[in-house]
C-alpha cells in the first residue's frame, strides 16, 4: 500500500536531510512534496500545480515528461541500465561523445565523464594539474589556480577550494588549497569602485595581471562564461571571457571553462563560450545536459591536454580517476535525445523571443521601490532586492528577504528558489510566452508588495 500524505510528511520530517537548507526552519513547516509533473508545471500531494520557475535548479530544459526523453530512456531500458566505463564503452557513451565533439567549439574533441557538475569541474582542476607535469616540457611548478570572487563551482572540496561564496565555503577553509583570485565583474557594485557608463572592462585587467604575474605557477584560470551563477546572476561586460581567453593563451595558462550552469541553450546559444568566439582547454556541462533527466556530467578537453596522458602503463600517465556510474547508458540516451531537441531547427531562433520577453518583464520589476538591478543571459536571470535603492544598502540577512518572495510567489503557482535577496528566474527553455508572462505578473505582484515592507 502507498503511504498516506502524513506519513510522507512526517518520514520526510524524521528521515530526509534536504542539501543547502536550514533544517530547523524546514522542519517546521508544512513541506511541499511533488508527486508528478507535467510540461512546466511541477504538481504535489494535494494536487496543486506550480510553474517550475527554477527549472527544479537550473537542470531542466524542455519540461517535464517529454515524450522524446521519456521514449530515450525506455528504449535504452530495453538494453541495459547500467555497464561500467572503466576499460569497457557502451553504445550511448560512445554516440554522445560524438556528438558532442560536433557541437562543442573547435578544439574540444576528447570527453571525459563524470556524474556532477561539481566532478565536472573536479576532473578539469585535477587534469589541468596532473597536464603539467607530464606535458612535452613539463612545468611541475604550474599547481594552482586562479578563479573570480564570489565564484561557485560545486560542492566537492576542489571545487569548494576554487570556489568563493563565503556563505558556503568559508567554514572549510582549512581543508582548501590556496587560490589566487580576481575580482568578479559585479558591475552593480563594482569592486574598483566604477561606473559602468565609464567601464573598459578594468576588473579584468586585474586578472591579466595576476595571470601575467603568476603564470609559472598557475595550472588554469576556473570561469563561469558569461554568467557567475550562484553569487547571484552576476553577469559579465561583453568582451570579457574573451579577454580571459587572450590573456590566458599568451601566458600558456590552460582555462576551464564551467558551463555547468550556462551551457545546453541557457544563455540563448548551445554553449556560453561561443558567444565570445572562444574555445576553452576544458569545458565542463552538467546541470542541462540531460535536459533535467538523470544526473550525467562531461569534462571535455583538447589533444593536447589528452596527449599528455598517453604512455606506457608503467610510466604512470593514466588517469587515476572515476566514479562508478561514469558513462552512464540511461544518462547518455537521454542526453542525445536532449541535444537532438535543443540542435532542432528554429528551437533557438523561438528562444530568443522568449529571452526578449522575459527582458520586458524585467524591465518592468527593475522600477519597483525595491529592485537594486536585474540582470539577465538568455533564460537566466536575477533579481537583486535592496532596503534603498539609492544607498544600494542591502536588507538584513535575517529578514531572508528572497526567501519570503520566494514563499509568497509558491502561493501563487510558481515555484523559485533564491540566491540570498536575488531572486533567480530560470524557467525552462520550453516555457511559452503565456507562461512565461503569467510567471513575470506573480513576480511582480509579489515584488510590488514586499512582505513586512
Ligand atoms: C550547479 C553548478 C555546479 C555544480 O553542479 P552539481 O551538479 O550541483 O554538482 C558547478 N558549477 C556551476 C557554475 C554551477 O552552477
Amino acid at each position: 500500500m502507498s503511504p498516506t500524505r502524513e506519513q510522507l510528511e512526517q518520514w520526510d520530517r524524521d528521515h530526509l536531510w534536504h542539501p543547502f537548507t536550514p533544517m530547523q526552519v524546514y522542519a517546521a513547516e508544512k513541506p511541499v512534496i511533488i508527486e508528478r509533473a507535467h510540461g512546466c508545471f511541477l504538481v504535489d500531494l494535494d494536487g496543486n500545480e506550480y510553474i517550475d520557475g527554477v527549472s527544479s535548479l537550473w537542470c531542466n530544459v524542455h519540461g517535464h515528461r517529454v515524450p522524446e526523453l521519456d521514449d530515450a530512456v525506455r528504449a535504452q531500458l530495453e538494453r541495459v541500465a547500467h555497464t561500467t566505463l572503466l576499460g569497457l564503452a557502451n553504445v550511448p557513451a560512445i554516440q554522445l561523445a560524438r556528438r558532442l565533439v560536433e557541437l562543442a567549439p573547435p578544439g574540444l574533441t576528447r570527453v571525459f565523464y563524470s556524474d556532477d557538475g561539481a566532478t565536472a569541474v573536479e576532473v578539469a582542476l585535477k587534469m589541468a594539474f596532473q597536464f603539467w607535469r607530464q606535458c612535452p616540457e613539463p612545468k611541475p611548478g604550474k599547481t594552482k589556480f586562479l578563479a573570480l570572487k564570489s565564484a561557485y563551482h560545486g560542492d566537492t572540496l576542489g571545487d569548494v577550494s576554487v570556489g568563493d561564496v563565503a556563505r558556503f565555503h568559508h567554514l572549510f577553509a582549512p581543508l582548501l588549497f590556496p587560490t589566487l583570485r580576481a575580482p568578479n565583474h559585479y558591475c552593480y557594485r563594482c569592486p574598483l569602485g566604477l561606473e559602468r557608463s565609464r567601464c573598459r572592462i578594468d576588473c579584468v585587467e586585474e586578472l591579466a595581471r595576476l595571470v601575467r604575474d603568476h603564470a609559472d605557477e598557475l595550472a588554469a584560470v576556473v570561469v563561469e562564461p558569461l554568467v557567475q551563477g550562484a553569487a547571484g546572476m552576476i553577469t559579465a561586460p561583453a568582451g570579457y571571457l574573451r579577454r580571459v581567453r587572450d590573456v590566458t593563451q599568451e601566458h600558456d595558462v590552460l582555462l576551464i571553462a564551467d558551463e555547468v550552469a550556462v551551457g545546453c541553450g541557457r544563455t540563448g546559444t548551445l554553449f556560453a563560450c561561443s558567444q565570445e568566439g572562444v574555445s576553452p582547454d576544458f569545458l565542463c556541462l552538467a546541470k542541462g545536459l540531460t535536459g533535467g533527466y538523470l544526473p550525467l556530467a562531461a569534462t571535455l578537453t583538447t589533444e593536447r591536454v589528452y596527449a599528455a596522458f598517453l604512455g606506457r602503463p608503467e610510466e604512470g600517465r593514466t588517469f587515476y580517476h572515476g566514479h562508478t556510474y561514469t558513462g552512464n547508458p540511461l544518462g547518455a540516451a537521454v542526453a542525445l535525445a536532449n541535444l537532438d531537441l535543443l540542435t532542432r531547427p528554429g528551437f533557438l531562433a523561438a528562444l530568443s523571443e522568449k529571452i526578449e520577453r522575459l527582458a520586458q518583464q524585467l524591465e518592468r520589476i527593475a522600477t519597483l521601490p525595491h529592485v537594486g538591478e536585474v540582470r539577465q543571459r538568455g533564460l537566466m536571470a536575477g533579481i537583486e532586492l535592496v532596503a534603498d535603492r539609492a544607498t544600494k544598502q542591502p536588507f538584513p540577512p535575517e529578514r531572508r528577504m528572497g526567501a519570503q518572495v520566494c514563499r509568497a510567489a509558491r502561493e501563487q503557482g510558481v515555484m523559485l528558489r533564491p540566491l540570498g535577496d536575488v531572486v533567480v528566474v530560470m524557467p525552462p527553455l520550453a516555457i511559452d510566452i503565456s507562461l512565461l508572462e503569467r510567471l513575470g505578473e506573480v513576480l511582480y505582484n509579489c515584488l510590488a508588495r514586499l512582505p513586512g515592507v
